[in-house]
């Protein structure tokens, strides 16, 4: 049994991604800024990458900033409204607390740099809350920058309404949408989005390739300085097979959009309802307003590490956080940010599944999951002291 359960830390790349790039690679190798018709042929795949990607998002090809990721696209949009705030003296922005570290490291940057820094509580189902962001506004605010859907426990954000109130209030409103492109459906018109972030690597593309969303007549600021690529917006030669299999990915993705989210809602619930059986388990998160494929669950009395490796043993690739945090001993800021203390924090297992998932992995995953967590407890001294009443159980 081989279940990939990690689609969250990234995505096997599709069919059509592999054959796109193989194909820029050996046809479209010049250098889209060379004058000759080697280089304009390349030129013109990067030109209609962009325009293709602009309409699945309802943009013009004029707003989007090729870049080596949903990271870069995050510093650059973050960047981008600090010195558009910096220039008429608003130092204030508005975020959440369970942002990627992407955008919550580049605002701790921006925080040295004199900007305020608001983050707004998820609440125990991890989402924010409007009026909190309508309180939260000030006359100084020049950016409010929520993620559309969360990387740890998938819970989607009003981002509609959210952009609707920034717009009224003429705050510049980004969204790091990189686990919903290619899963939900955008709309940066009827969304009100200003900039939003993106990532290849998220929907059947390659790594290291990605976009930044900036809308028309707002003066993107460079991360990256030297030629003058993208407008001038985004120094070095263009990663194009990485861009032609990016725009080949989110074709695809987009055009199999509702029959996969409805395959995968089907095993997400079945996956809920199965792991809910464990006793002292919870799920975290929203119930049904997270994406199709995002599972989280936290286990009383276990070690979330212990769980991975013994659930890797039997064929099962899932993660106790984001990659970015495993390894590292704190525990997930996401799942403290719902209000899981740390030592259940610290057991918790994310399922992040794909399209191919079946229902007999399901029942595999559910069984497993099931066995392992008991094993795990049976030689827990946290355990111990729960049965022992020592400690108090917490779910
Ligand atoms: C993966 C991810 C990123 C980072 O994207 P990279 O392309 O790996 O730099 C940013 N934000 C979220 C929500 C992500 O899931």
């Amino acid at each position: 049994m081989n279940i990939y359960a990690d689609n969250a830390a990234t995505t096997k790349m599709s069919p059509a991604a592999v054959e796109a790039m193989t194909y820029c690679i050996s046809e479209y190798w010049g250098n889209p800024s060379s004058l000759y018709a080697i280089g304009q042929r390349a030129k013109e795949k990067l030109e209609e990458a962009r325009a293709q990607i602009a309409s699945i998002i309802n943009a013009e090809p004029r707003e989007i900033i090729f870049t080596s990721g949903g990271s870069e696209a995050d510093n650059q949009a973050l960047l981008t409204a600090a010195m558009i705030g910096l220039k008429k003296g608003h130092k204030h922005i508005i975020s959440s607390a369970f942002e990627h570290h992407a955008i919550l490291h580049t605002l701790k940057k921006l925080e040295k740099n004199g900007f305020e820094v608001t983050l707004l509580p998820v609440h125990e189902n991890g989402i924010v809350r409007l009026d909190e962001l309508e309180a939260a506004m000030r006359e100084d605010t020049c950016l409010v920058t929520i993620m559309t859907a969360n990387n740890e426990i998938g819970t989607i954000q009003p981002v509609r309404e959210i952009g609707e109130l920034c717009r009224k209030r003429g705050i510049i409103f980004h969204t790091d949408a990189v686990q919903a492109v290619g899963h939900l459906p955008i709309d940066v018109k009827a969304q009100f989005i200003d900039m939003l972030s993106a990532s290849a690597h998220k929907f059947h593309g390659a790594k290291g390739t990605g976009f930044l969303f900036c809308r028309k007549g707002i003066p993107l600021s460079n991360l990256i300085e030297g030629g003058a690529q993208e407008r001038n917006k985004r120094a070095g030669t263009e990663n194009l097979p990485g861009i032609m299999a990016m725009a080949a990915a989110l074709k695809e993705s987009v055009e199999n959009m509702d029959a996969h989210n409805a395959h995968k809602m089907e095993i997400r619930d079945k996956l809920i309802a199965g792991l809910s059986k464990i006793p002292h388990s919870a799920l975290n998160g929203d119930p049904k307003q997270r994406l199709s494929g995002n599972v989280n669950f936290s286990f009383e009395g276990i070690e979330g590490e212990s769980l991975l490796i013994l659930l890797d043993q039997r064929g099962i690739s899932a993660s106790s956080g984001s990659a970015c945090t495993s390894g590292a001993l704190d525990p997930s800021h996401v799942l403290l940010s719902i209000g899981r203390i740390h030592d259940v924090a610290h057991g918790s297992l994310r399922l992040s599944i794909g399209e191919d998932i079946t229902d007999d992995d399901a029942d595999y995953i559910i069984s497993n999951v099931g066995e392992v967590v008991a094993y795990l407890r049976s030689f827990s001294p946290v355990w111990r002291d729960l049965m022992t009443g020592k400690r108090e159980f917490i779910l």
